[in-house]
């Protein structure tokens, strides 16, 4: 399909032999982060005349990011990230159809959501994040491009499944050590935690998103890319080089879904017991599901030995929620990330149940392994972009 350009607007890039504005112009990106990364994403991506964004995050416009920001106006304080952003990269490339997703990039993205881009875009300021995008692209096949920064210094990285190292091959020790303290700080709220909220300026953040924009440009083209490999760039000194990571045959992230079929239903209208009627009509009587997050089933409080019943999705649990109504004591999550059938729930609906719209389930027997794509959410996710049918 042609997309209609503005005339000349990108001549200059067609005289790049390998350029092909056709190509970006169809191209689907997910950008993940809407902070000073996401900013200068948005704003590369407006420039360089990329087809359709989604961008995800779940913040509002505070006074600290304006410095850092450069598609946010005094104005939007309060204001969605996400909103403000796609304004502000409108603002620049009024043709972008961008659409923004208030939503927590954990929690609440649906599986289907990652199929739909042809490259992910991190803009992230955290490893659980990190490593739930991660998991996700590594799952549906889907290339995804890493930046990070801190201080002065940053790293931009492409990891492309299904055969290269992923970002779970690249954690050391220190980084689980960290990702472990940001988990259990606080279970409850995770989107709230501000540990390890980390210095960066924009001159360095603009540095790591133009790598990232150009990996993706190159990715889109065939052209050489990062592949497997990361640029780190030392803001002190301005030295940088690109260093190889090594596939770790034992990483939990590689776990591909060769086969998956697309029902056109809702997380909200198939109960649990349908979708696992499902696996097992696909892979047998033995089929079990696999949700590949975790959810809430229940608050025990350690206190006074209650137990509550609770589900829903973690991005809506907050702290107040996690404090015992009987004895103050702060509870601990009951969680579960599959179904075996024995479940005494299985008739809530896969949306009760805690899962985002337009979510894969995967049913397992043994090594055989199929999703379920609840593709009937695709229009609610993509808004008016589905609508536009590209
Ligand atoms: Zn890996
Ligand atoms: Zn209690």
């Amino acid at each position: 399909m042609k997309v209609e350009l503005s005339e000349g607007r990108f001549s200059r890039f067609e005289l790049i032999e390998w350029w092909d504005q056709q190509r970006l112009a169809r191209a689907r990106v997910l950008v993940a982060g809407a902070g000073a990364l996401g900013n200068e994403v948005l704003k590369n991506l407006a420039l360089l005349g990329v087809g359709q964004v989604v961008v995800v995050d779940m913040d509002v416009v505070e006074t600290s990011n304006l410095s850092r920001s450069p598609l946010f106006r005094p104005r939007d304080a309060g204001r969605a990230k996400v909103d403000a952003v796609a304004e502000g990269a409108r603002a620049i490339y009024p043709d972008l159809r961008v659409h923004p997703l208030r939503a927590n990039v954990v929690h609440d993205l649906g599986l289907g959501l990652f199929r739909w881009a042809d490259v992910v875009i991190g803009a992230l300021d955290n490893r659980e994040a990190r490593l739930a995008i991660n998991r996700a692209c590594y799952r549906v096949g889907r290339p995804w491009i890493d930046g990070a920064i801190e201080v002065l210094s940053g790293v931009a990285r492409l990891f492309e499944p299904p055969e290269g190292p992923c970002y779970e091959c690249t954690m050391s020790e220190q980084d689980w050590r960290l990702l472990e303290r940001r988990r259990s700080c606080s279970l409850l709220n995770r989107q709230l935690e501000e540990i390890g909220k980390v210095p960066t300026t924009p001159t360095t953040a603009s540095i790591i998103a133009a790598i990232q924009c150009q990996e993706a440009v190159k990715l889109l083209h065939g052209q050489p890319t990062l592949s497997g490999a990361g640029f780190v760039f030392d803001g002190l000194t301005h030295q940088s080089y690109v260093t190889r990571y090594q596939r770790n045959p034992d990483c939990m992230s590689h776990d591909p879904l060769e086969r998956l079929e697309q029902v056109p239903r809702s997380t909200a209208d198939v109960s649990a017991r349908q979708a696992l009627e499902w696996a097992r009509a696909a892979l047998g009587p033995g089929a079990v599901l696999e949700f590949g997050r975790e959810l809430l089933q229940g608050l025990d409080c350690p206190g006074c030995g209650r137990e509550e019943r609770l589900f829903r999705p973690l991005s809506q649990v907050t702290e107040a929620d996690g404090v015992c109504g009987a004895c103050g004591v702060r509870r601990a999550p009951r969680l579960f990330h599959g179904l075996s059938g024995d479940e005494d729930f299985l008739d809530l609906s896969l949306a009760e149940l805690g899962l985002p719209p337009w979510d894969v389930v995967v049913g397992r027997a043994g090594e055989r392994v199929m999703g379920f794509e609840l593709s009937g959410d695709r229009s609610r996710v993509l808004g008016a972009l589905d609508k536009e049918g590209v």
